[in-house]
């Protein structure tokens, strides 16, 4: 399917984005990945973008990361925020200057970059103007499935600069069912097979290094020249 003499790859050093749940699902094996993904970025020297939240399969990437000595950048909406510290909290009115800025705060004890954004649009845009290096996804709900989608769509219209890697963490076969459904969808028609190849589904045993096979991935994804739409226009239109 992918023709080796017109792929690309990308410098293992570029920020990364992990896409994950906000919760930490029914079994260890998540979090466990979870950990060992910010611990390898962080020995990879990859910097972290991420959704700027301390709960779930997110907080434990980020403080794994930095934990291990990495750089760590979350990006979050300012509801979150004002959800978390009250309307009229310290962390809420104090974070509010600095929309779109950027501000180095203290997570549990880390140095982490954080901004907040207007809504959450915005932060995927932001998230994926950072991530020159791709995407990585842990096991997730909606937020997860909507995110790594939207991803791969930009991806096939041409939105991101070049296309990034979108790895798949299918920790305990969690994405094998999402996998199956863009096959199902070649076979239907809908998706061109060749487009399949923004995407990498990594899967490993339930105690695989997962940070390690992710890296791995990156470092290894190609993608089909021909796949997606080239020359549209989204600067200016
Ligand atoms: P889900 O996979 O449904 O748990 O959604 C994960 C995504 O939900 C994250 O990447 C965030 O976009 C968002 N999210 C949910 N709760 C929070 C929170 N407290 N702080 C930051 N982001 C959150």
């Amino acid at each position: 399917m992918v023709n080796p003499s017109t792929t690309a790859s990308l410098s293992p050093k570029a920020p990364v984005c992990v896409f994950c749940a906000s919760s930490l699902g029914t079994s260890p094996i998540y979090a466990a990945a979870a950990i060992s993904l910010g611990r390898s970025l962080a020995l990879s020297s990859t910097p972290l973008i991420y959704g700027g939240g301390s709960k779930g399969l997110m907080g434990l990437v980020a403080s794994s990361a930095l934990e291990n000595g990495g750089q760590v950048h979350g990006i979050i909406p300012k509801a979150f925020l004002v959800a978390t510290n009250g309307e009229k909290g310290e962390g809420a009115s104090s974070q509010e200057e600095e929309i779109g800025k950027g501000k180095t705060v203290n997570l549990e004890g880390h140095k982490s970059k954080v901004t907040v954004v207007g809504g959450m649009h915005e932060r995927k845009t932001l998230m994926s103007k950072l991530s020159t290096g791709g995407f990585i996804t842990l096991p997730g709900g909606f937020g997860t499935f909507e995110e790594v989608m939207e991803m791969t769509t930009w991806s096939q219209l041409g939105i991101h600069a070049t296309p990034k890697p979108i790895v798949v963490l299918s920790v305990g076969g969690f994405f094998a069912p999402l996998k199956e459904q863009c096959e199902r969808a070649v076979k239907a028609g809908f998706i061109a097979e060749k487009n399949l190849s923004f995407l990498k589904f990594v899967d490993g045993p339930d105690d695989a290094d997962w940070g390690a096979l992710a890296m791995q991935a990156l470092d290894e994804w190609v993608w089909d020249a021909e796949a997606g739409y080239r020359g549209l226009d989204w600067e200016t239109s």
